[in-house]
């Protein structure tokens, strides 16, 4: 028979994985849900995702269900970890599931202490409008010696270890498109 290391992992790892995640307020795989009856893991969605705490970017399967995360595991077939997660990912549902956390834009006008929410719609206008005008101030054509360099030094850009390839590269073009040149990555500083 031609067990893959993910079959391995789900047949010998899921008692094991089910009981110490069981103990973190989590269940078991769906295998292991469906033979304990556990419904909220038999009808789950699983969907495969990067970790967003650091640069590593080790892959995840998530479980969710009724829009709650009922399961979360390393990913055998992710080619970075393997399988394995550290404790920060271990703890990743508390990002979806938290009191405290920002679900609407909220802004702070200049000067003011108070934030208050605004919609999306005015969020996106307001950021448009603004790169628009740092980018037309700050954009150069020709520099001293005459050569064309299409550049703009009124806008920088710090990424983040969230992105991941695709974002990544779509970030890239954006920002090469507006002229930037002062793009950093937060992991660099
Ligand atoms: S699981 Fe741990 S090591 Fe891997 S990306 Fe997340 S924080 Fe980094």
């Amino acid at each position: 028979m031609n067990v893959t290391r993910r079959d391995f992992l789900k047949i010998s790892g899921v008692t094991v994985s089910g009981a110490a995640l069981g103990g973190l307020g989590l269940h078991g795989t769906s295998m292991a849900g469906a033979k304990s009856g556990n419904m909220a893991i038999k009808y789950s969605k699983e969907s495969t995702t990067i970790c967003p705490y650091c640069a590593v970017g080790c892959g995840l399967i998530v479980q969710a269900h009724a829009g709650k995360v009922v399961n979360l595991e390393g990913d055998p077939d992710h080619p970075i970890n393997e399988g394995t997660l550290c404790s920060k990912a271990h703890a990743l549902r508390s990002v979806s599931e938290n009191p405290w956390r920002i679900t609407k834009p909220l802004y702070r006008a200049p000067k003011s202490s108070e934030w208050k929410e605004v919609s999306w719609d005015w969020v996106y206008s307001e950021i448009a409008k603004r790169i628009k005008k740092s980018r037309d101030a700050g954009f150069t054509k020709v520099n001293s010696s005459n050569q064309v360099v299409n550049r703009n030094d009124g806008i920088a850009s710090v990424g983040s270890a969230a992105l991941d390839n695709e974002e990544c590269y779509i970030l890239q073009k954006w920002l090469r498109a507006l002229g930037l040149v002062y793009i950093e990555h937060q992991a660099r500083i």
